[in-house]
């Protein structure tokens, strides 16, 4: 396959930059038949959760292999003594978000939420909109993973409707009992992998937040998708700065989601509470490794450069050039060829029900399995018999190892028509 890809580049009938990704599949595969596999993500969906969510930038990828050495992770090298670990993360992420006054990585969503809810109500009770009560996927339901770090689910309103008055007087029946110490914070989750239609009411951040202020109970609100600001192009999103301006106190979320980053768990808000939890500890437990915090800086310095954010925001017309160029380069040398609109998603579980205008080069369905099967491994889309591939997800420096897997994969189904 190598060799193939340098005839072509040769022949100037592939950029000499796209070779360089053939050689990494192909010792990606030398090296680990059995392990992980590097997929060419040809679904249209851009966080997919069954591959990795997030691949890294470029600067993260370097960061990444930089920090597998020795590294100042937990050394001030100026003074010679010991640093807080992860320090130059901490600001980064506190320059990312001015809102916030501390914060804390862990090592997923989950685990930021978990720690959040252990350290603020172990014992006491957390309360949360019964609409909010959600189950994210393989199983994963919030409402076990927080009593199983020891704070009591106190549930209030119904599953579409909940009002501000519900949480009060969730606080005021508290007050009423022995020591009204009862209710260790209010919790509000953004429900982000399904809508709720018609006949719904909800009590925002600002006024649960300004409620939380008065009655002197933290307000956390899990956001999940892990957007650090607005982004115009997901109105209906929820972000970390604008959770923390409208009145909560601790922000959860994911950063391996919307943000692009490496697994982890954000937490961000008031400085005394990040430290609290900090302290606690289940903290040590859940912490991340160096590898992670090296990622993560990277991907926070420089969100824009993060491939989730670039798939996200690719424009149609360009999606459309180089699925054009793609079927044109093919020809009809891998059987019926045809470029046709597709419609991505964001995934992970995040802005439901948000279209990504794209296209795809549709292919005889029968390419399917050998692209998926091969090396690299290619994921595209069955729809109406026909394999869709969706460049949306597929960089450009990819795309010539995605052409010659597609030759192969029509050699392999109609070996007397390849090439
Ligand atoms: C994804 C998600 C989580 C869990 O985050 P992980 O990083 O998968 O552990 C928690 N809450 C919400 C609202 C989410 O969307």
């Amino acid at each position: 396959m190598i060799a193939e890809a340098q005839r072509r580049a040769r022949a100037d009938a592939l950029d000499p930059a796209g070779v360089l990704p053939v050689v990494r599949a192909q010792l990606a595969s030398l090296a680990g038949a059995a392990g992980t596999r590097p997929v060419l993500n040809a679904t249209g969906v851009v966080v997919h959760t069954n591959l990795g969510r997030s691949p890294l930038s470029e600067a993260a990828r370097a960061a990444l292999v930089d920090a597998a050495g020795y590294t100042d992770v937990e050394l001030d090298l100026s003074t010679g003594r010991r640093g807080r670990r992860g320090a130059s993360l901490t600001d980064a992420l506190l320059a990312a978000v001015p809102e916030a006054g501390g914060a804390l990585v862990v090592n997923n969503g989950a685990a930021a939420l978990l720690l959040a809810t252990a350290a603020l109500a172990a014992g006491r009770e957390i309360v949360v909109s019964r609409g909010e009560l959600v189950e994210i996927g393989d199983g994963f339901r919030l409402p076990a993973l927080i009593e199983s770090g020891g704070a009591r689910l106190r549930e209030v309103g119904t599953t579409n409707r909940t009002h501000l008055a519900d949480y009060v007087d969730a606080l005021d029946t508290d007050v009423n009992e022995v020591d009204s110490s009862g209710v260790g914070a209010l919790l509000k989750v953004h429900p982000s992998n399904f809508r709720v239609d018609g006949f719904t009411a909800e009590a925002g951040v600002p006024e649960l937040g300004r409620l939380a202020r008065e009655r002197r109970v933290p307000l956390v609100v899990d956001l999940g998708s892990g957007l650090l600001g607005p982004d115009a192009a997901l109105p209906q999103e929820p972000d970390v700065r604008t959770a923390l301006h409208e009145g909560a106190q601790i922000v959860t979320a994911s950063a391996d989601k919307l943000l692009g980053g490496p697994q982890a768990g954000l937490v961000l808000g008031d400085e005394e509470l990040v430290e609290r939890l900090r302290r606690h500890p289940m903290a040590r437990a859940l912490r991340v490794d160096k590898l992670t915090l090296a990622a993560l800086e990277a991907t926070v310095r420089d969100p824009a450069q993060a491939p989730v954010t670039q798939a996200r925001q690719a424009r149609p017309e360009e999606l459309r050039r180089r699925c054009e160029g793609l079927a044109a380069r093919l020809g009809s040398t891998v059987g019926e060829v045809e470029v046709v609109p597709s419609e991505g998603r964001v995934g992970g579980g995040g802005a439901p029900g948000v279209v990504l205008d794209g296209y795809a080069v549709a292919l005889p369905e029968a390419l399917a399995e050998p692209l998926r099967t091969g090396t690299p491994a290619v994921l595209g889309r069955v729809h109406g018999g026909r394999l869709l591939l969706d460049l949306r997800c597929v960089p450009a420096a990819e795309e010539a190892a995605l052409e010659l897997a597609v030759r192969r994969a029509a050699s392999a189904v109609q070996p007397t028509d390849h090439r």
